[in-house]
């Protein structure tokens, strides 16, 4: 007998054996899509192994595999190895990592009725009194015999079936829904679950075509009946277009009917058939970004030569690219990536942002045409699969794409850049928690390819591996052109309040800085991480503030919709008149959010152009491509808004950056608190002044001596990464060790702290040495969508200890069978949170 083994998308860590019935056999290859049973339902699972003989316990024990989803196979042996390997680190099962590097490619199942031998026998054996008396009573009922005589109509061999709803179409509103379970209890029929779709599928249209060159078809023409008018141009425009088009473009060109193409086709003039028109990405039709052609300077020479020289080495190796920003790092990217293709590789690049590729993608058109796919959860699920086969397919150099672009099937893949390393977009903040930079240095490293990893704020990680060198450190010390880097300015706030007297949003100098600007038709951004109008709601009477019903968090008041909403969970409840705590009516709204700081600033300056973009001035699709492209334009005089303002834009004409409560997030209880504030900071300096023009930032915080601005304001990265490593060291936190944060959910609070507990225990029952348990404690998020959040938080000596122990504990779980419900480790977290 023929085995095949295959992982399925389920949390449980190891691969099923299912036989394979012989007319599915030929079908049957390693990397193709299956239909499995599994427990009570069918899922797609993954063909890993054709094998041969009996399972265990024989044959008879073994589910057969039910459909072959994909004619051809859908994962390459990379994919699989690199899978395989993030399925062990991340510690979920292969078969739910596979699912995730095929977004979209899952089976859409329908329940299908058929009917049994012993239904077909019910029927035939007539009905009434004439019924076999083997027979359940059910049989003789009028319409239970209907539903048996369509279902044998129309469903004769299993495994095709009648899908559910179409039956009771069929047997009309007569049918009793419980009629369907007892004829399937007395086993007169079968529901089972079948595939109504494999997944998407090409996009197919008809194409009309001239069957003859255009003057053999002008004699048959002229030995026939003579055409209509619409016909002649029909034929006509064929001609003009080289002999084929789409039917609905020609139809639409000339203005003719479907009916008169017929006429054509009957006459043996024109044919028609059905092609593949594939879905393209409209960001690949933006005109591509005219071609600069520069000169690299010195730095991105010396940067350039070193990654071409080990491209030419054919085995792993990689670099980290520290350049500030404005430092040319993508033309760095950029001048690599030609190398790769001049040799006949193909390159992934990785950005954090989907908000960023639409500009890339313009500039890699210009430079590189048609060989540029795009891969991302910003297309449309028919745009994926069309991007995907492309990449499989080998037409393709370059993949541009967000995080999930490191599962690509691109082949030969030599170089892979990773730009904006640090930033947490990289790390997947659902189930499985992957990080796709780590998967793409892992992925380089099993196929011999080099990876470029680049940021202006490196993460610690990637910069001790610098430093350790394991990966080539390369600097671009300088920005491009004269102006050099912002001269940055502090500003305490606790001392403005002295001098003022009151508590102030916007300081002296930097409403002095933003009028300036105005007059002189500069631009200004100005940052504050916090939506909303006011950030918390109080009551002045019994002190309470107004939280969320299901989180342990403060609701936030949106003036623009006129309601409280939570964060979190989004749920959101209009604006209570009282406490609803004691009834008080003297609520009090505190805290700035970018709603209310827009505001402010239009009673500063009621004559600027001013536009906000956060989460909720920017959820339509595309609202923040055109945003941008009216502040690049000069239409916009301050664009004011969350840590979105900070990522990646090229804007010549900002002069001057404000950023608002810089050390907000620095109280967090978060090991990563002081690199991430670092990092903002830096980033959204990098934002003013550009080229020629010199920049000015204004940084406004309580603590404006914290190092992590005082070393952003000096534009440090060295100074901040020396003190924040020496941190970390003495804290004992990553890079220095590695960290994974288990949490258990729960929506009764004691099951919770049962289930952390109980792997609390187990974690210090089998920890090596220098693998460390802390808790089970109450998440910092205590409540979150009503389920209560009890953590773990466990530390090891390395990656490996880390990886080898959590794998320890699942499987003492599973073999134990004492599952923890609702149990998430997340691996390398972003943050503790
Ligand atoms: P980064 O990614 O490091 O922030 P970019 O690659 O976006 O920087 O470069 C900033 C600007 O400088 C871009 O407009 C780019 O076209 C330009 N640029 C890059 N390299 C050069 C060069 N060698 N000479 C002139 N201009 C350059
Ligand atoms: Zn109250
Ligand atoms: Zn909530």
């Amino acid at each position: 007998m023929i085995t095949a083994s295959v992982a399925v998308p389920r949390p449980v860590r190891r691969l099923f054996t299912y036989s394979v019935p012989p007319e599915l056999a030929s079908l049957c290859r390693p990397g193709v899509r299956v239909l499995v049973p599994f427990g009570h339902r069918r899922v797609t699972g993954y063909l890993l192994e054709i094998g041969e003989g009996t399972g265990p316990g024989g044959d008879y024990a073994l589910k057969p595999v039910e459909e072959v989803l994909d004619p051809a196979p859908v994962l390459d042996a990379a994919i699989l190895a690199l899978t395989r390997w993030a399925a062990d680190y991340y510690l979920v099962s292969w078969g739910e990592m596979i699912r995730t590097a095929l977004p979209g490619m899952t089976a859409v199942l329908r329940k299908v009725v058929t009917v049994t031998p012993r239904g077909r026998h019910a029927l035939e054996s007539g009905g009434g009194i004439l019924l076999d008396a083997s027979l359940p009573p059910v049989a003789r009922d009028p319409i239970a015999r209907d539903v048996l005589g369509i279902l044998v109509q129309f469903a004769t061999e299993p495994p095709s079936g009648l899908p559910i709803e179409e039956l009771k179409r069929k047997v009309g509103p007569r049918m009793k829904p419980s009629l369907l379970s007892r004829l399937r209890r007395e086993g007169l029929i079968e529901l089972v679950e079948r595939s109504a779709s494999t997944g998407p599928q090409p996009r197919l249209e008809q194409e009309a075509a001239l069957t003859e060159p255009d003057d053999a078809a002008g004699e048959k023409r002229g030995g026939l009946r003579r055409l209509g008018r619409r016909q002649e141009s029909i034929l006509s425009r064929l001609a003009e277009v080289g002999g084929r088009e789409s039917v609905s473009g020609l139809l639409k060109a000339t203005g003719a009917t479907r009916g008169a193409l017929r006429g054509l086709e009957r006459r043996g003039l024109t044919s028609v058939r059905s092609i593949e028109s594939p879905r393209r990405p409209a960001t690949l039709d933006l005109s591509p970004a005219p071609l600069q052609s520069v000169t690299p300077t010195p730095d991105q020479e010396a940067a350039i030569t070193t990654v071409r020289g080990l491209l030419a080495e054919n085995r792993f190796a990689a670099c980290l690219i520290r350049g500030v920003t404005g430092s040319g790092k993508t033309e760095v990217y950029l001048r690599c990536i030609e190398s790769v293709i001049q040799n006949g590789g193909r390159a992934l690049y990785l950005v954090p942002e989907i908000g960023l590729t639409p500009l890339l993608a313009r500039r890699l058109r210009s430079r590189f045409g048609e060989v540029l796919a795009l891969l991302h959860s910003g297309l449309t699920e028919g745009e994926r699969y069309d991007e995907w086969r492309r990449i499989r397919d080998g037409r393709v150099k370059v993949v541009l794409g967000a995080r999930s672009a490191v599962f690509a099937p691109l082949p030969s893949t030599r170089l892979i850049v990773v730009d904006e390393e640090h930033d947490a977009s990289f790390k997947q903040d659902e189930y499985p928690r992957y990080n796709g930079r780590d998967l793409a240095l892992m992925r380089a490293k099993m196929s011999d390819a080099v990876v470029v990893l680049g940021s202006a704020t490196p993460s610690m990680e990637s910069y001790r591996n610098a430093l350790q060198g394991r990966y080539r450190l390369l600097t671009l010390p300088s920005r491009i052109g004269a102006a050099g880097m912002p001269v940055v300015e502090r500003v305490d706030m606790r001392e403005e309040f002295r001098e003022v007297g009151r508590e102030m949003v916007l300081s002296r100098r930097l409403l002095r800085a933003l009028e300036e600007r105005l007059a002189r038709g500069e631009q200004s951004l100005v940052l504050l991480n916090r939506r909303g109008f006011s950030t918390f709601v109080l009551c002045r009477s019994c002190g309470e503030a107004i939280g969320c019903h299901r989180c342990t968090i403060t609701l936030t008041l949106h003036l623009r919709d006129q309601h409280l909403r939570c964060h979190y969970c989004d749920d959101r409840r209009r604006v209570p008149a009282a406490c609803p705590g004691c009834g008080s009516g003297e609520l009090h709204f505190g805290g700035t959010g970018t709603e209310r700081l827009e505001d402010l600033l239009r009673t500063h300056f009621p004559k600027a152009r001013i536009a906000r973009m956060d989460r909720d001035s920017m959820s339509g699709r595309g609202s923040m491509e055109r945003l941008l492209t009216r502040v690049e334009e000069g239409e916009i005089d301050i664009l004011l808004g969350t840590q979105m303002i900070a990522k990646g834009h090229d804007f010549p004409n900002v002069t001057l950056v404000g950023v608002l409560a810089a050390d907000a997030q620095l109280g967090l209880p978060d090991f990563r608190a002081g690199e991430r504030a670092f990092q903002l900071l830096a980033q959204v300096a990098g934002r003013s002044g550009r080229r020629d023009r010199p920049g000015e930032v204004i940084v406004q915080a309580y603590h404006s001596d914290h190092h992590a601005i005082r070393f952003a304001a000096a534009h440090d990265f060295e100074g901040f990464a020396n003190k924040e490593l020496a941190f970390r060291k003495v804290m004992n936190y990553p890079p220095y060790s590695a960290l994974s944060l288990i949490l258990v959910r729960n929506r009764q609070a004691g099951r919770a702290h049962e289930g952390a507990a109980a792997i609390a225990g187990l974690l210090r029952r089998i920890a090596p040495k220098g693998f460390q348990v802390m808790g089970p404690a109450p998440a910092p998020l205590e409540k979150l969508r009503g389920e209560h959040r009890v953590q773990v938080i466990v530390r090891a000596a390395n990656r490996r200890m880390m990886q080898q122990t959590l794998s320890v504990m699942l499987e003492e779980l599973e073999r134990r069978s004492s599952r923890v419900e609702n149990l998430a480790i997340d691996v390398d977290p972003m943050s503790t949170l």
